[in-house]
């Protein structure tokens, strides 16, 4: 029970961190320097009231100098990635998986965010995951780098076909490179397979929620992200791919 308190701290401590990763990557600012201030009124934020989750509530969710409201997404992150390494630990123990189920959640939570909020996709995030996903697969049981590379060149290669195509039909960018380097970071630590069940998902997932979106605002001009889905996609293929890409060769079998 301790270690998974200890891992739950640690985690939030990570979470704040991206925060600050989402909040200043898109605007290209360093994540380094200066440290934490308002959004709204500029005030350098005190370590005391920089504590993940528990300043939130402290405060009410509002900055202590200008009272203005505090994003909701920042306690969201911050406990979302609070559970990731616990429950990586409760899945994997103390392995290799569990470092790489780890750093392949906090690598797609920020792409998500900021895809969301930007709809653009860093190749600061998604070229190291491809680089950190390769790596990995040579030291992993479960996986081979083949497999890893394989991954690799198969979501770049369906999802640069996709944009092609996308774009000679649609006479528009369908799909932009920042989803196509998405989806090559998918295919390494996913593979061939999991890569591909995460373009199914993902695009059913969009389709629903998109049109869902699109009807309700009903705005020519709104665009619906496709980061988002394909993080959602992955996060869930890495899980349960291999168990749905089982049961779905048996009923052929
Ligand atoms: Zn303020």
């Amino acid at each position: 029970m301790v270690i998974l308190l200890i891992l739950f701290l640690l985690g939030l401590c990570i979470g704040s961190f991206l925060n600050v990763v989402i909040y200043r990557l898109p605007k290209n600012e360093s994540i380094i320097y200066p440290s934490s201030h308002c959004p709204f009124c500029n005030h350098k934020i005190a370590f005391y009231d920089n504590i993940p989750l528990l300043s939130f509530i402290i405060l009410g969710g509002r900055c202590r100098n200008c009272k203005k409201r505090i994003s909701f997404q920042y306690p969201l992150v911050e406990f979302i990635c609070g559970i990731i390494l616990p429950l990586s630990f409760l899945y994997y123990g103390f392995s290799l998986n569990f470092f790489a189920t780890s750093l392949f959640l906090y690598l797609l939570l920020p792409i998500f965010f900021i895809d969301l909020k930007h709809q653009v996709i860093s190749d600061k995030i998604t070229i190291p995951g491809i680089i950190i996903g390769f790596a990995f697969s040579f030291f992993l049981e479960t996986f081979h780098w083949l497999g890893s590379l394989i991954g690799i060149a198969v979501g770049g290669g369906i999802l640069l076909l996709t944009a092609v195509i996308g774009k000679w039909v649609f006479k528009k960018e369908a799909m932009g490179m920042g989803d196509v380097m998405l989806f090559m970071m998918v295919g390494a630590f996913l593979g061939w397979k999991g890569v591909l069940l995460t373009l199914i998902l993902a695009s059913f997932l969009g389709s629903i929620i998109g049109g869902i979106i699109l009807t309700i605002k009903k705005k020519k001009d709104t665009v619906v992200p496709f980061g988002p889905f394909i993080s959602i996609a992955a996060a869930f293929s890495y899980f349960w791919g291999t168990f749905l890409i089982e049961k779905y060769l048996s009923l052929f079998r």
